[in-house]
């Protein structure tokens, strides 16, 4: 028998399993066998021409199978196969000459005495480290551990790039800010502690979203960028930015209790792109926000990230150049796997298609993180005021709520609840000859489920914009938001 390792992401349509066995000899006897048992996993992982899609990665045991004989890859009894998709995430520095390096005052000598004594630090390695210019993509959950760790160890430079401002629901997991920091700019309420914490950091904030006009300026200045986004636009545009300008991508991503890390784009190593080489379709992956994150994750994988950095700094261990390394953070687990660098890859390849910044908001198919769809395109909308009116006035109205159960558990409207995922094999329960009126968090997901109704023949749909989030803001100021 094979086991097959299901990622979080994915146990919606595994019947919540973590793992599968199946009985093959080879790879894809293996992935048939799987979808066979749980068939609504088919789309996810091929695409309609029936090939594997290009953002999930197939590895047996700890190689990758594009490296073995792909699906032809013949299996032995106890070999695991890792499903690994991409989740909403070198030695190369130039070397300065130590009598460059910047001295050390004797105020800095007392703070980093316990860097001075170890053989790996020593003087030379506290000045490369105040030498160092690191650039830090977010100064949220991954950005958090990754800031505070790397000002106080010593990196002379460090610059932050971040437009947001603290929100209350940040708090569970971006330590970096307070709750007196609500409503503030994450650079100000950020900047201030790390300057609290380190006053001979030089701190530079970019209050920018970071983009493809201003990607490449950006990175020059720095040596080495750590990735703390957790969008697939910025994250393409943060490799191939590195790429382009050749500073290593310090990568970290994290998705409820499951984390990645790596470091990408350094001179041989491979870069995001070699391990996914297009982003999963929209919607098909959560983002944090939809699917929630363990609050002690990110600084797990951002310490992961911050400990990658220093040691790219020093140039001492191994790096995590050439590995993914994966966390569970419920199993408690840690396994990696080999990465290699994909000659056809079209940023880092020997043939490169991509040698300038692209539209990454187009190339990923969305808008950004989180918004709500735009309206248009047939799909019917009601805002929460008209919804409010039709209930006062006692319309008949069918509420589907397509939020998970325990959403629904946190607040509800009293709808009917079928979550999103369920709905294809439930839509028998719905009544098309009544007004349906469905909703979400946000309205997202109940723009999928509407635009899924509408095709399968239901007139009378319309999704509720803003969902239960707009309802709380604009109607009812009791009901909890999450
Ligand atoms: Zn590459």
């Amino acid at each position: 028998m094979t086991q097959i390792q299901i990622p979080s992401p994915l146990r919606q349509y595994s019947g919540k399993q973590a793992s599968v066995e199946v009985p093959a000899k080879t790879v894809g006897e293996a992935l048939a066998g799987l979808v066979t048992q749980h068939p609504e996993l088919k789309r996810h992982l091929y695409s309609d021409e029936g090939k594997l899609r290009a953002f999930v990665n197939v590895y047996v045991n700890d190689e990758d199978m594009r490296y073995l004989q792909k699906e032809a890859t013949a299996l032995k009894d106890g070999d695991t196969i890792s499903i690994v998709p991409s989740i909403a995430g070198g030695s190369t520095l130039t070397e300065t000459a130590p009598a460059a390096q910047p001295a050390l005052s004797n105020d800095e000598i007392l703070r980093y005495s316990r860097h001075l004594i170890m053989p790996e630090v020593g003087m030379e390695g506290q000045q490369k480290l105040k030498a160092a210019k690191v650039l830090c993509i977010g100064a949220g959950g991954l950005g958090s551990p990754l800031a505070l760790y790397l000002t106080a160890a010593g990196v002379g430079t460090l610059g932050i790039v971040d437009f947001d401002v603290v929100d209350y629901t940040n708090l569970q997991r971006q330590i970096i800010h307070t709750t007196a920091d609500v409503g503030r700019k994450k650079l100000d309420s950020a900047g201030e502690k790390l300057k609290a914490i380190n006053p001979f950091l030089n701190l530079r904030t970019f209050d920018t979203r970071l983009t493809s006009a201003n990607a490449l300026e950006l990175f020059r200045e720095f040596d080495i960028v750590a990735d703390g986004t957790d969008n697939f636009p910025t994250r393409y545009l943060v490799n191939d930015a590195c790429v382009i300008t050749g500073k290593p991508n310090v990568y970290g991503s994290i998705f409820r209790f499951e984390g990645q890390a790596s470091v990408f784009a350094t001179e041989d190593g491979p870069c995001y792109r070699c391990l996914y080489p297009e982003p999963p379709p929209p919607g098909l992956v959560p983002s944090c926000a939809e699917g929630g994150v363990l609050g002690i994750l990110p600084g797990l994988v951002g310490v992961i990230q911050a400990t990658e950095t220093i040691k790219l700094i020093l140039g001492q261990g191994d790096s995590l150049i050439g590995r993914l390394l994966l966390v569970d953070a419920l199993g408690m687990k840690f396994r990696e796997l080999k990465l290699r660098k994909n000659p056809d890859c079209p940023v880092c390849g020997t043939h490169r298609t991509i040698t300038k910044l692209i539209d990454y908001d187009q190339f990923c198919g969305i808008r950004g993180v989180e918004a709500a769809p735009a309206t248009g395109g047939g799909l019917s909308e009601i805002s929460v005021e008209e919804f409010k009116k039709k209930l006062d006035n006692k319309e008949d109205i069918f509420i589907l709520d397509v939020r998970e159960p325990h959403e629904y558990q946190i607040c509800n409207l009293n709808g009917y609840l079928i979550p999103l995922g369920d709905l294809p094999k439930r839509v028998g329960e719905l009544d098309s000859s009544r007004e349906i009126v469905a909703h979400c968090k946000m309205g997202g997901r109940s723009a999928k489920a509407v635009a899924f109704l509408q095709q399968a023949g239901f007139t009378k749909v319309h999704n509720l914009a803003g969902g239960v989030t707009a309802w709380a803001e604009r109607i009812d100021p009791k009901m909890p938001k999450y």
